[in-house]
């Protein structure tokens, strides 16, 4: 099962894969390989949905029939998310680097964006204060993609940029906001990526000294 490590919805959604092998030396580049895609098809979407908190378990049923019966709709929106979140990896690498995000990766999260605050409407709470709420959820496929969307916007327009990190392990190029105070966080997880750079640390010192 994916840990949610991010410290942010779509950083979480970003790292929905065992790891990147990235084509060059170079972190946060694009070209690289998705290893152990756990994204695989609309029932994996729901099930990361579940557990990131996006649905409740009667949502998650509810649109598990509702996948059941419109096939290729489930599908169509499985294939969004994929392309979604390959969009906010891209966008978060890139930024982590020290690089501009690409056009077409900022394009493919507006138009997720627009769908999205098509969903939105501002409603009277009930303690006295507006508040936004996400309309005619119920059926809707594609709820979780509007949350995630958001969630990448929020974090491009209102977060700490700077704290943007990828992880340094070894076809790992899982993504996090580092929030410790003197911003040391090298590793997605220590006990994983932090102890395999330090297992092949030690074993190179020693070939070193023999
Ligand atoms: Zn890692």
């Amino acid at each position: 099962m994916a840990k949610m490590i991010g410290g942010r919805l779509c950083l979480d959604f970003a790292n929905t894969v065992g790891g990147r092998r990235l084509a060059s030396e170079k972190k946060g580049a694009n070209d690289h390989a998705v290893l152990e895609d756990r994204l695989t098809d609309y029932l994996d979407l729901l099930a990361w949905s579940l557990r990131a908190g996006l649905l409740t378990d009667a949502d998650a049923n509810r649109l598990v029939r509702e996948a059941k019966r419109r096939e290729e709709a489930a599908a169509a929106v499985w294939k969004r998310a994929v392309e979604l979140r390959e969009a906010i990896y891209r966008i978060s690498a890139a930024i982590a680097s020290g690089k501009q995000p690409r056009a077409a990766d900022l394009e493919l999260l507006n138009r997720e964006l627009a769908v999205a605050h098509g969903r939105v409407r501002l409603a009277f709470g009930e303690e006295g204060e507006f508040v936004w709420e996400w309309i005619d959820t119920k059926e809707a496929l594609d709820q979780m993609l509007w949350r995630i969307a958001d969630s990448a916007a929020e974090m491009l327009t209102e977060g700490d940029l700077t704290r943007l990190c990828q992880c340094g392990g070894e076809d790992c190029g899982w993504l996090f906001e580092d929030t410790s105070r003197n911003r040391s966080r090298q590793w997605c997880v220590m006990q994983d990526c932090g102890n395999v750079a330090k297992v092949r640390r030690f074993r190179s010192r020693l070939r070193k000294t023999k």
